[in-house]
């Protein structure tokens, strides 16, 4: 069985097409601004295939970029199927799912409404993602279209976990609650983990999904009992350019002091904040780094309040699930930053967590970097959030 993994943003188009045999990728490759100029990325997996590297094609709307997507992966010189009929089914990744969504299903009219009335919540991400599904129905009438919500995961927070101390009717009438996003990268990290751990009954493990955007989950048994993401992505830890969670207090005494909207607000906590608002270097860990060691203090500061937050979140997690089994790093600084990872740690001997500086320092997809006697297992594992979606679908298609 062949997937088409679809992850429709307003003006990009990321995919990926996964032979389920053996869950080999075949191809992958972007649509960027869809709706302006047009570039097309295809990178065929697949010896002696061309790929295309930004190449200029016109795509006014996401019907054109699903269409150039599909042309390209059936292209009888460079494709890596004879034809569209080869492809089995397309799975999207959605970000909001509310609280109508706890788990990923096939797509039809009933559930693209409900996927419409979770706009409010994500109002970038859910539109474009209804988009590209909308684009792929057009294009490839018949075939099965599933949704694989970043939300869905976290579903099984207990309430205490997900209510906001607000009046609670905004929480009954108007969907107010933590959320949680990653969701897909979580479960992933979060099974393999319960894998490398043996597959033991039961698991406490810590996810903590550290990139661009960061979250941290507590997973127990395999369901996650608290996250750090909240009614939107903007909660948690400070991100590359996100202010993390801060209090409210800051926005109307900022609206106030500079006669800022609320537009202009979130802009700033948005695009802003973060590790980047710290430092005024860069949302980007590794230019950070660099200016650190070159002696730039705010850049420091900024690395300091990020390791900070997340070793708090930590012990947190460590504390509301009585204990902790695994920690798990994954995304770009997870699974990249060594001195990140370490600097996170540092401190956490208390909780069992022995770090063991050579597996650190090691680069691979999946490697322990917790010394054989800790009794907190510490891991790297690389997230895969497109297989994700890949399995989902094939296990929703072939019921
Ligand atoms: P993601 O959003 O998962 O793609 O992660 C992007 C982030 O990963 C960026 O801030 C990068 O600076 C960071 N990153 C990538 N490689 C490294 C590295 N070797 N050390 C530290 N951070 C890294």
């Amino acid at each position: 069985m062949k997937i088409l993994v679809i992850n429709a943003g307003s003006s990009s188009l990321k995919y990926q097409l996964i032979d389920m045999d053996g869950e080999v990728l075949l191809a992958k490759g972007l649509c960027e601004r869809i709706g302006i100029d047009g570039k097309f990325t295809y990178k065929p997996q697949v010896e002696g295939k061309a790929k295309k590297d930004a190449v200029d094609v016109a795509m006014p709307s996401h019907g054109e970029a699903i269409q150039t997507v599909l042309e390209a992966l059936a292209d009888p010189v460079n494709g890596v199927v004879k034809s569209m009929d080869e492809i089995d089914a397309v799975g999207h990744r959605v970000v909001h799912g509310g609280r109508a969504f706890t788990e990923s299903c096939l797509i039809n009219a009933e559930r693209k409404e409900a996927i419409k009335k979770c706009f409010p919540l994500a109002p970038l991400h859910n539109p474009a993602n209804l988009l590209g599904i909308e684009a792929c129905e057009k294009v490839m009438p018949g075939k099965p279209q599933v949704a694989v919500f970043d939300t869905a995961f976290h579903m099984t927070m207990p309430a205490a976990a997900y209510i906001y101390a607000i009046p609670y009717a905004y929480y009954e009438d108007d969907d107010v609650r933590r959320y949680g996003f990653h969701g897909t990268s979580h479960r992933y990290v979060s099974a393999r983990c319960r894998e490398l751990l043996g597959n033991p009954e039961h698991s406490k493990i810590i996810s903590c999904h550290l990139g661009n955007g960061s979250s941290l989950a507590a997973v127990v048994d395999g369901k996650v009992v608290d996250t750090t993401m909240g009614l939107g992505p903007l909660a948690g830890v400070p991100m590359g350019t996100r202010c993390g969670d801060i209090d409210a207090t800051i926005l109307e005494y900022l609206m106030g002091q500079h006669g800022y909207d609320m537009k202009e607000m979130m802009n700033i906590l948005n695009k802003k904040s973060g590790v980047l608002g710290i430092s005024g270097v860069s949302s980007d860990f590794r230019d950070l780094e660099a200016a650190a060691k070159e002696g730039n203090e705010r850049a420091q500061l900024a690395l300091d309040k990020f390791h900070y937050e997340v070793k708090k979140d930590i012990g947190a997690y460590a504390a509301a699930m009585g204990g902790v089994d695994a920690i798990v790093f994954t995304a770009g600084v997870g699974e990249n930053g060594a001195g990140n990872r370490a600097a996170i740690c540092a401190g956490l001997e208390y909780l069992g967590v022995k770090i063991c500086p050579d597996c650190n320092a090691q680069r691979a997809d999946e490697h322990l970097i917790s010394t054989d006697d800790s009794p907190v297992k510490v891991f790297v594992i690389a997230t895969n959030e497109e297989l994700m979606i890949a399995r989902d679908t094939k296990e929703i298609v072939s019921k």
